[in-house]
Formats: structure tokens, C-alpha cells, sequence
């Protein structure tokens, strides 16, 4: 059981910020704690004490590789997403001396943004491809840009902030026709849709598993048997030699209850999530509120970018917390300015609706009375 004062906290809120992290996984919780209390050995160490730790991770490596039709040696433990994006592109560009570009898309997380600028620095160049209004980065858009020179192809499978899913495979076809790698972040789509690796034919996949009801600071990079990057970290044997580090035993085996849980629900999640969406959407309609659902029709589930004419994303926020109900913004903002987000720019949005843009990021545990009181609040402060 989770410490009362959390509990007492959670009863009042309307979580609807799945996108930025989700509500742990009871069955996920209560699977970790032993390896936080009296199983505490170190998962590397050859006595008899060690074995379950080590047991434990090369089950939870089993349960993740199953939920992608990857292999277990396919999947390398990191903390989470950022490093997996980091290693994922730095690995990439430093691995061959002769091909040495990089192309991604302008709307990527800042975990791939802020890496391709570092390596920029250091005389990697990278291309950034622009997207359509609805966030879609085309095959032609790819295919205008990548040499025989390019090394690696990194494209998010969906956007953080709008939900549009990508065409990760025909993205990925292109790049392998250019002898360059083909990565995907899927931080925002494994555990929410179905995901087949070798279906699509990446070589490389980032995951996070707080964004699946799993714990924060683990994630998994999944790397294509054969596809060979260099190390990310340098130390001891772990994950192959790989990744050093003493494993995160417990996080390892919750992040591997939460991802199979949310798979073998994704239809049931889909469904539910769609409903709510749909609430909110035509009760915006219906009381003709001027605003704009941003993002594709093949989407994350339960994603939900607006923007509404004339208005303040950051205002409708802090309203909206005051009620208790926590969403997102499409903005970064600082102090003194408030700026549109990169996505929200990149699809070309009109600017009397871009600084009022939202992100309501709906989880499986939200109900249908959450989504009409988020409703009644929302027409209360825009309407
Ligand atoms: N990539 C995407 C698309 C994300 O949404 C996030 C987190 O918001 C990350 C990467 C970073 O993941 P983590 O928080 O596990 O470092």
C-alpha cells in the first residue's frame, strides 16, 4: 500500500497529465518490493544470495521482449528514456567514421533534439525535417534529404505533445534502403499501442516505463541483434558489456509487470480512451467554443491537443489546477516569456490559436466523469 498522506493527496485530484508520467501499477508496485527489502543482492555477484536478483532480471528481460517480439538480448536496461535517445544517436554517430549524418524531425522530444545539437558541435551534421499540419513526417520528406552518407535515421514513433503517430515502417524502409540505421523513441507509445519490432523493421527503440504505470528512472533501449553501437557507459559487464551500472532490480522487474499488464489491456485501454476523448471534444463543439484539436487521426490514445482562439495556454493551466485538475500546456515558457512550443510551430499553426494551446493527456484510470468535469471547467474558463 502506497504511504496515506499519497493516498489522501491523489483522492482530491483529476490527474490528466498521463503524457508527462502515469499513476503506478499496484501489481507493479507490490512485484518490487522484495528487491527493495530483503532481496537486496547485487544482481552480479556469482554467491548463492545473488541468484534471485539475477533470475528476476533475466525474467523481466524475457516479459519485455515478448510484449515487442523482440529477443531478450535485444533489450539493454537504461535509466529511462533520455538515455536511451542519448545513447540511441550518440552511439550511432560515433560508430563510423565514414558515414556520419544524422536525420531527425524538428518535433522530437529535446532528449533527441538536444543530443543532435551536441553532436552538431562536435561535426556531425544533422538534417531536421520539417512536418505537416497535422505533425506527420512524410516519406517524401525523408527521402528528399537522406544520402548513402547518413548513418542513422531517428523519428519518434508518437509526438509527446499532439500524439501523432508516425509511419515508422515506410520511415524505416527508406533509411535501410540508404544503408542508415532507423531508430524510433517510442517513450510515448509502447504499452499504449501494439508495437512489433521486427514488424516494423527498427533497429533501435527508446521506452520509458513511467509513461506506462511503471516506475521512473528505468527504461530499455531495444537494439537489433547485429546492429553494434558502442558502449553508453563504461564500467563493469553489465547488459552485455554495454551499459555498467549495478541493476535497478526493482525497477527492472516493475517496469516489466507494468508493460505486460498495459499490453495484454491495449484494446480495452483503446476503447475507454476513446470515449473520453470524444466527450471532451464534442462537448467543446456543442457549446461552439472556438478552438482546434491539434494532431492526427491515427494518435496516442487518450492524447488531446487544443487550442483555443485569443486565449493563454498557461492561464487555462493555472485555472484549471486551481479547480484540481492537472494538465499540460503546449508551451515552454520562462519567466518573462512564454513561447510557443516547438511542435505547436513546426505544424504551422495559426498564431491567434497557438498560444492557447492545451494538452489533456486522458490514463486508463480516468473515468467518464472525469472527462465531463474537465469539460465543465474548460467552457467555464474559455467558453
Ligand atoms: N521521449 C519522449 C517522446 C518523451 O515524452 C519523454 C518524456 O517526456 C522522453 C523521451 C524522456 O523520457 P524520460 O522521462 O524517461 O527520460
Amino acid at each position: 500500500m502506497y504511504p496515506v498522506q499519497v493516498r489522501l493527496n491523489m483522492k482530491q485530484l483529476i490527474y490528466a497529465d498521463n503524457a508527462a508520467t502515469t499513476k503506478l501499477n499496484m501489481e507493479a508496485f507490490e512485484a518490487m518490493t522484495p528487491w527493495l527489502t530483503e532481496e537486496y543482492g547485487n544482481a552480479s555477484q556469482p554467491y548463492s544470495f545473488s541468484r534471485k536478483p539475477k533470475k528476476a532480471i533475466a525474467e523481466a528481460r524475457q516479459i519485455i521482449a515478448a510484449c515487442i517480439n523482440a529477443l531478450p538480448e535485444e533489450i539493454y536496461f537504461t535509466s529511462g528514456g533520455t538515455e536511451s535517445d542519448n545513447w540511441a544517436i550518440m552511439g550511432s554517430a560515433f560508430a563510423d567514421s565514414e558515414k556520419r549524418a544524422t536525420i531527425t524531425s524538428e518535433i522530437e522530444h529535446h532528449a533527441v533534439l538536444k543530443t543532435c545539437e551536441a553532436i552538431e558541435r562536435l561535426g556531425y551534421p544533422v538534417a531536421y525535417l520539417g512536418v505537416t499540419k497535422e505533425g506527420i513526417v512524410t516519406p517524401e520528406a525523408l527521402s528528399s534529404v537522406i544520402t548513402n552518407r547518413t548513418r542513422l535515421v531517428s523519428v519518434m514513433y508518437a509526438n509527446n505533445e499532439i500524439g501523432t503517430i508516425q509511419p515508422i515502417k515506410k520511415l524505416a524502409e527508406i533509411a535501410h534502403a540508404h544503408g542508415a540505421l532507423f531508430h524510433t523513441d517510442a517513450v510515448q507509445a509502447i504499452g499504449h499501442v501494439k508495437i512489433d519490432v521486427k514488424d516494423l523493421g527498427v533497429d533501435m527503440l527508446s521506452a520509458s516505463a513511467h509513461k506506462f504505470n511503471g516506475p521512473k528512472g528505468i527504461g530499455f533501449l531495444y537494439i537489433k541483434k547485429g546492429v553494434c553501437i558502442p558502449s553508453y557507459a563504461n564500467g563493469g559487464a553489465q547488459e552485455s558489456g554495454l551499459r555498467a551500472g549495478t541493476e535497478n532490480v526493482a525497477g527492472i522487474v516493475g517496469m516489466a509487470v507494468a508493460l505486460r499488464q498495459n499490453c495484454e489491456a491495449i484494446d480495452q485501454n483503446m476503447l475507454h480512451l476513446q470515449e473520453l476523448e470524444q466527450i471532451l471534444v464534442d462537448g467543446l463543439s456543442k457549446d461552439n467554443v472556438d478552438f482546434r484539436r491539434n494532431g492526427y487521426k491515427e494518435h496516442i490514445p487518450g492524447n488531446v491537443s487544443l487550442s483555443f482562439k485569443e486565449a493563454n495556454g498557461e492561464a487555462i493551466l493555472h485555472r484549471m489546477d486551481l479547480m484540481g485538475i492537472s494538465i499540460s500546456t503546449g508551451s515552454a515558457c520562462d519567466s518573462v516569456n512564454t513561447q510557443v512550443s516547438h511542435v505547436i510551430q513546426a505544424i504551422g499553426l495559426d498564431n491567434a490559436y497557438a498560444h492557447g494551446t492545451i494538452r489533456i493527456s486522458f490514463g486508463k484510470d480516468n473515468t467518464v466523469e472525469d472527462a465531463h468535469k474537465i469539460l465543465t471547467a474548460l467552457i467555464r474558463i474559455v467558453g
